[in-house]
């Protein structure tokens, strides 16, 4: 059975005009995965009983005539920092090999309640810190267009198996791109809804003002249904919403007023992204949309902003894991000697670089110079992305300022890997939605745009994504 071009509807159709079982889809999966993630290495775990069951399950519904819920029968998977009730949730660190989910965050929930099948859990950078899939504690994932690139992160594991046909859809949380960043390196699409118009609980905080959970797909449409089926006010994320589809202003696609970022295609970005970023804005124009050049003068301060907040936050946030409540513990002589051989054993490099960077930003006497200014920035930032919005409709970037690099490449400069955040991290900072939809490849690497919508405005960007989609 070839999965390569299924998406949801198709697999809905197939399943209830009964051209296959839900049984045979979901081994084919299991199958590709136990074949392909040899090499890949997407996965972290497998539920391979379970979702056959489920699918089992499943096939006598549709035998019974009962009509499909929004994700019944569909298989995917879900990244290794949300909780799966009963299942391990590493993180992608050995602090927490051997912790077990108490329940299920509220997006697996919504999944389960709608009949999603879970393949199982994917690989990412540690607590999702990282840009190429390489600092996971389970090891290195690969780009499935070519073994000896990055497959982008920290979704690594999601955007390559969906990608690699290990599953039609699957989950990611995005902080600063990780979403959209892996999506364009694996030639897929990735998006970020606005903040809160998804619930975090149960999704392992990184930087908790700025995370949020996202559909990885291999079309528009399919993250449009995803996202629809997990978003949503949750009693338990007070900073969750509900969503009114009316609010967004009905666009014509015909007349759109996209702004071309010119920040965002000056040197420094890659000489093919912007070629091929180009020849997306041509294709657009054609269409009767009106291209305007616009400034947003402050996003050159965005990455700067984003290693202050983020460190800051996180290193709070990963202050639980100390060796007495979750996870792994290293015995030590005392109490204080548990906390720090712990932690000095189990994080990994880079998640104890944010962790120092986080504590020295927060710290007395260094508050005001370094988080409290970041935080003003990006008022600044909002401000740019409010003025904009007046006059365009949507904003239009490269997803990355170069293609997939090399595996090894960047691991020991660490700032030329925080570069890759530069184009989405902007979209985290003031909240908004944002996709990153194919758009070209040079080679056989992958290449991906952005659009960006004002907040709560999903439906615009779904509507131009797939629009683009079909030119
Ligand atoms: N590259 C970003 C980082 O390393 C990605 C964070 C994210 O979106 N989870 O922090």
């Amino acid at each position: 059975m070839d999965v390569s071009s299924l998406t949801i509807r198709k697999i809905q159709k197939g399943l209830t005009d009964k051209k296959f079982s839900c049984e045979d889809l979901t081994k084919t999966y299991l199958g590709n995965i136990q074949k392909t993630d040899k090499e890949i290495n997407a996965f972290i775990t497998v539920f391979d009983k379970q979702a056959v069951e489920e699918a089992r399950r499943v096939d006598g519904l549709i035998s019974k005539g009962k009509k499909l819920l929004a994700l019944e029968g569909v298989p995917l998977a879900i990244k290794d920092n949300m909780l799966v009730s009963g299942q391990k949730c590493t993180a992608g660190s050995k602090i927490l090999e051997n912790y077990v989910a108490p329940y299920d965050a509220t997006v697996v929930k919504k999944i389960k309640k709608q009949g999603g099948i879970i393949l199982g859990k994917t690989n990412l950078d540690e607590f999702a810190m990282g840009a190429s899939g390489e600092y996971s504690a389970y090891g290195v994932t690969k780009n499935p267009h070519s073994s000896e690139h990055v497959p982008g992160g920290s979704s690594s594991g999601s955007a390559a198996a969906v990608s690699a046909d290990m599953c039609p859809v699957a989950l990611g949380s995005d902080t600063a791109g990780s979403v959209r960043y892996p999506s364009s390196l694996c030639g897929v699409v990735g998006m970020k809804p606005t903040y809160g118009a998804v619930s975090r609980c149960g999704l392992i905080a990184m930087a908790s003002s700025l995370d949020q959970i996202g559909p990885i797909a291999k079309n528009v449409e399919d993250a449009e249904i995803l996202f629809n089926e997990i978003k949503g006010k949750d009693s338990m994320d007070a900073t969750s919403y509900e969503q009114l589809q009316e609010i967004s202003k009905k666009i014509d696609i015909k007349n759109l007023r996209i702004g071309v970022v010119k920040e965002c295609l000056r040197d420094g970005i890659q000489k093919e992204i912007i070629d091929i970023t180009k020849a997306s804005i041509d294709k657009l124009e054609k269409q009767g949309a009106k291209i305007e050049t616009v400034s947003l003068p402050h996003i050159e301060y965005g990455i700067a902003c984003y290693y202050i907040i983020m460190p800051a936050e996180a290193s709070s946030n990963l202050a639980r894991y100390d060796g007495v409540k979750f996870g792994k513990t290293k015995e030590a002589k005392d109490l204080l000697n548990t906390y720090l051989e712990t932690r000095g054993e189990f994080f990994g490099k880079e998640v104890k670089r944010r962790i120092m960077l986080g504590t020295y930003c927060l710290s007395a006497g260094y508050y005001d110079s370094y988080y409290l200014k970041a935080q003003k920035v990006i008022v600044k930032i909002k401000e740019d992305f409010d003025n904009i919005f007046k006059k365009v409709d949507l904003l239009l970037t490269p997803t990355s300022p170069f293609l997939p690099f090399k595996l090894g490449e960047r691991l020991t400069d660490p700032l030329s890997m925080y570069m890759a955040d530069l184009l989405t991290v902007p979209a985290n900072l003031a909240g908004l939605p944002a996709i990153s939809v194919p758009a070209g490849s040079v080679g056989k690497l992958p290449v991906g745009i952005q659009f960006m919508a004002p907040q709560y405005e999903e439906e615009r960007i779904f509507k131009i994504a797939k629009f683009f989609e079909t030119l």
